[in-house]
């Protein structure tokens, strides 16, 4: 299959890039580089003769208009956007032109190519979202695909509008496509103003690790490649037309994953105190949502699948990738503008 995949050289769909080329996909990845994008995501497989990289916005409906046609993809997974919560409340401009108006760019564009091919009834847009469009949760229950949309972030809510125009697209005009919407994601290549990634390398640095509010906040944990084994898997097997959730089955407050990852790196590389004695609480982010937690049973039933790791396994494998990979997050940390905030996910 060859796969157009948007915002391929993020921290997901890089895992998706070189994923599918894994498989034995060609992937043709669009990316407009911005401040969250690294080509060197994907250094593994870019003398690859399946892989090619096209620099584009996904608002320019010109340049999206000339990949179809030269490229000629049988499948888009669309994951371009800006993903960055606390971005989203200082900004909410940027969440809005992207996420909104370059899904509905990018919809058109794939729009016109599908039915120039004549309909195929084969082709697929898949859209990547996220569990924070429905909200956020009490202190029970799960997330499931029927789940009422409440959206509470500028970022969730201008998710929620590109997942609302892609079923639309689906309705209206017939275009063949699956909707997943995950929760959060961690692992190698996680830019390094995430929670995850600030916790290691603030624990390095000796410095105070800081966590918002009392840390009580719950979320579900997913490895990023699960998430791109699962996305590859809805991609060939979902039913057209149909969302499907994607879980870690990992739920953790953040003030104990934090505490996790400490004990990790006091194993890894000791010091004299221990590095919980760095966290730090601090003031908690407006409308920050309590709880997300997903019922995975629909992806797991139809199509069989389960992230394979659990919390711990997967954030040993991250410290470990952390820990050997200080050449890349530290040319990251010295980007302009790239602070510390402590989203939790895109
Ligand atoms: P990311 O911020 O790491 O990567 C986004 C990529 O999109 C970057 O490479 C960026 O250059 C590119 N991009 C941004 N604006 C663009 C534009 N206008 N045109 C073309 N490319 C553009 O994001 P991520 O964490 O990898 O998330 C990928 C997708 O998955 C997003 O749609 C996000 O909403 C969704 N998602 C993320 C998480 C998570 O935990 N990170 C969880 C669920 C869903």
């Amino acid at each position: 299959m060859k796969i157009l995949v948007t915002g391929g050289a993020g921290f997901i769909g890089s895992a998706v890039v070189r994923q599918a080329i894994r498989d034995g996909h060609a992937v043709v990845n669009l990316d407009a580089l911005t401040y969250a994008a690294c080509l060197d995501n994907v250094a593994s497989v870019a003398d690859h003769d399946y892989y090619a990289f096209e620099k584009a916005d996904i608002c320019d409906a010109s340049a999206l208009k000339w990949i179809f046609k030269v490229h000629q993809p049988d499948a888009v997974m669309h994951l371009a956007a800006e993903s960055h919560v606390d971005r989203s409340i200082d900004g909410p401009g940027d969440f809005i032109r992207t996420n909104v108006e370059g899904t509905y760019t990018l919809l058109e564009a794939a729009r016109e190519y599908w039915l120039n091919m004549g309909k195929p009834m084969n082709f697929r847009f898949h859209h990547i979202s996220t569990d924070e469009v429905y909200g956020t949760l009490g202190e029970t229950g799960m997330f499931t695909e029927d789940t009422p949309y409440a959206p509470n972030s500028p970022y969730s809510a201008s998710k929620a509008s590109s997942d609302h125009l892609v079923r639309a697209w689906g309705e209206t005009y017939g275009l063949p496509f699956v909707l997943t919407n995950c929760s959060n994601n961690y692992g190698p290549y996680h830019f390094p103003e995430k929670l995850i990634p600030v916790v290691i390398l603030k624990a390095l640095a000796g410095e105070p690790i800081p966590v918002y509010g009392a840390g009580e906040n719950i979320r579900d944990w997913l490895y990023v490649e699960d998430h791109a084994d699962a996305l590859l898997t809805v991609l060939q097997h979902g039913v057209n037309g149909r969302t499907y959730n994607i879980g870690g089955e990992n739920e953790a407050k953040n003030i104990d994953l934090v505490r996790m990852i400490c004990a990790i790196l006091d194993e890894k590389r000791p010091k004299d105190t221990g590095y919980a004695e760095q966290i730090t609480f601090v003031t908690d982010r407006p409308g920050h949502d309590l709880r997300y937690a997903i019922d995975p049973t629909r992806i797991r039933t139809e199509l069989g699948w389960r992230p394979s790791v659990t919390l711990e396994e997967g954030l040993r494998k991250t410290v470990d990738w952390y820990l050997e990979n200080e050449d890349w997050w530290r040319a990251l940390q010295q980007r302009q503008g790239v602070g510390v905030r402590l989203g939790t996910k895109g």
